[in-house]
């Protein structure tokens, strides 16, 4: 079966979808280029004003969305609506009123001598028709920070969402309705099969976010088609508590980092290193904070698959020896308990592998440098975060971090800032959502040279003769190849020959 059919909440029957056949892929992207010429021509404010009603449906079916969510992916509601509503509001609104500044054509300054009666511009383009391939996770949140910048700048896009949150797809499909010609915007539902011909099909760019596994997939596709992909793929991220913390502030945000939407996050705190002089102080406190919440809090994992994943980390670090402080026994269900494990073993895959699901691995370290060289070996670099209240020291050391985002005395919270670029390094990927730096894949840069020269021919061209030589040497010495005393000869020379040079010599 491709959909998840049942709720995690309580089992209950979700409502039917129907599949896109991965045959019909090739025909909605002609469909979608042919549109999206004329959409591309459409000025960028008006694109901007056709977009703008967007933030107003989000924030009025606020609770329609959250709810969708919930029944799902098992989402809290209170999380659904504080991570999936008021953001996506904020990314319409961010985008439609940037866009139309961040797309303006911008001039070259040319040197007059050099290139004379000549201007040149750069204008931003839109690639074509984008493929958007998404994750279940952040099912309306994720898709929209890329959906509104690639809209604006004149795409059509295809987006795919996971067959585990198709239902929350179509909605989103559904917020756009009549805001966009025919064809900008076609929402296909089905697995990996619709996902893979979607790359395979005529499309201009891949945005990617899902598995390291899948990325790599269709980094090897879009690979053989030469084209670009922009792929944002799993983490692994850390947590640095360094003795002079905010103890309190360190627990309770890093308890919230690590357990939001049952740690089904990217950007979830997967490893927590904290200096051996308030380890156990530390370890305390977030034992009796995570004690301390109920399973609604939590929420179930969003699929039986993801909790199997869950069960089978925190087992293999039971049996290599680490100590189980709170919860790691699976429920009922895709349950899974807050859990709390006591590190001593790091080689273990609940401190290698992406574990995705609510549970806190505490790892003791020596001291700052030995919390950022351990944070530093993971083959992911999402986000990560250093808590201490000397802010000054901490911003030092960040800079030694490897990672896409780093927050001081705070975790992730930024993928909801829709001026903040979003982005790993290593098995994270190399995609940037969110900030003017998503525009440099969603667009291309396009040069124009506008040239009124009237004279016959440039220095440059044919015919090559000892004159153009001797020109081109004298060039180089003036820019730099020799000391003031050749540059000054270099200069008179160059006088001397450019008269000969456009009268024919
Ligand atoms: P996944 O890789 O299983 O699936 C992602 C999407 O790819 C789905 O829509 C799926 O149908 C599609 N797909 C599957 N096979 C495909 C193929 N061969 N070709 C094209 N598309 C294919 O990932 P998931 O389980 O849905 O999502 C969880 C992962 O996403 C985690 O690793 C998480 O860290 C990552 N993620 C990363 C970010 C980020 O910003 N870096 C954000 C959210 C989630």
């Amino acid at each position: 079966m491709t959909f998840a059919m049942k709720s995690p909440v309580d089992g209950a029957a979700l409502d039917p979808v129907d599949a896109t056949a991965a045959a019909d892929l090739p025909g909605l992207v002609a469909a979608a280029r042919k549109a999206q010429r004329a959409w591309g021509e459409v000025p960028v404010h008006k694109r901007a004003d056709r977009l703008r009603p967007l933030k107003q449906r989000i924030l009025e079916r606020a609770d329609d969305i959250a709810s969708i969510v919930h029944r799902e992916v098992g989402k809290p509601m209170a999380e659904a609506l504080l991570a999936e509503v008021l953001p996506s509001a904020d990314v319409v609104a961010y985008w439609c009123d940037a866009i139309e500044e961040l797309l303006e054509v911008t001039d070259v300054e040319l040197d007059a001598i050099a290139y004379p009666s000549k201007a040149a511009t750069v204008s931003r383009e839109a690639r074509g028709v984008v493929a958007l391939i998404q994750p279940w996770n952040f099912p309306v949140a994720l898709p929209l920070r890329t959906l509104v910048p690639a809209l604006l700048g004149g795409n059509a896009v295809i987006f795919k969402p996971s067959e585990v949150t198709p239902r929350s797809g179509a909605l989103l499909g559904d917020l756009f309705k009549d805001l966009l010609p025919e064809g900008i915007l076609t929402v296909v539902q089905g697995g990996g099969d619709v996902g893979s011909a979607l790359v395979g099909a005529d499309v201009d760019l891949v945005v990617f976010t899902g598995s390291v596994a899948t990325g790599r997939k269709v980094a090897v596709a879009c690979a053989e088609k030469l084209i670009p992909c922009a792929l944002e793929l799993g983490g692994k991220d850390a947590a640095i508590v360094l003795a002079d913390a905010e103890m309190e502030r360190a627990v309770n945000g890093i308890v919230w980092g690590a357990l939001g939407n049952a740690g089904q996050n990217c950007a979830a705190i997967e490893r927590v290193y904290v200096v051996e002089s308030v380890a156990k102080d530390f370890t305390d406190k977030v034992v009796a904070a995570v004690k301390a919440l109920t399973p609604a809090e939590i929420g179930p994992l969003a699929t039986t698959a993801q909790c199997d994943i869950v069960k089978r980390h925190v087992d293999a670090a039971k049996e290599a020896g680490n100590e189980i402080l709170c919860g790691g026994e699976a429920g009922e269900g895709s349950h899974y308990p807050a859990t709390v494990v006591r590190v001593k073993d790091a080689s273990t895959a609940l401190v290698t592998d992406e574990t995705f699901g609510p549970v806190i691995p505490i790892i003791t370290v020596k001291d700052a440098d030995d919390a950022i060289a351990k944070a530093n070996d993971s083959r992911y670099g999402l986000t990560a975060s250093i808590w201490s209240r000397d802010t000054k020291k901490a911003t030092a050391l960040a800079r030694g971090l490897r990672a896409g985002v780093i927050t001081i005395n705070n975790h992730a919270f930024t993928g909801a800032i829709p001026m903040m670029p979003w982005s790993g390094v290593g098995e994270t990927g190399y995609g940037v959502t969110n900030s003017p730096h998503a525009l440099d894949m969603l667009t291309r840069p396009r040069a124009l040279l506008v040239d009124k020269n009237r004279g016959k021919r440039e220095l440059w061209w044919y015919p090559y003769t000892p004159v153009l030589t001797a020109l081109a040497r004298a060039m180089a010495v003036l820019r730099g190849g020799g000391g003031i005393g050749a540059r000054i000869g270099a200069l008179f020379k160059l006088l001397s020959l450019i008269p000969k040079r456009l009268g024919g010599g």
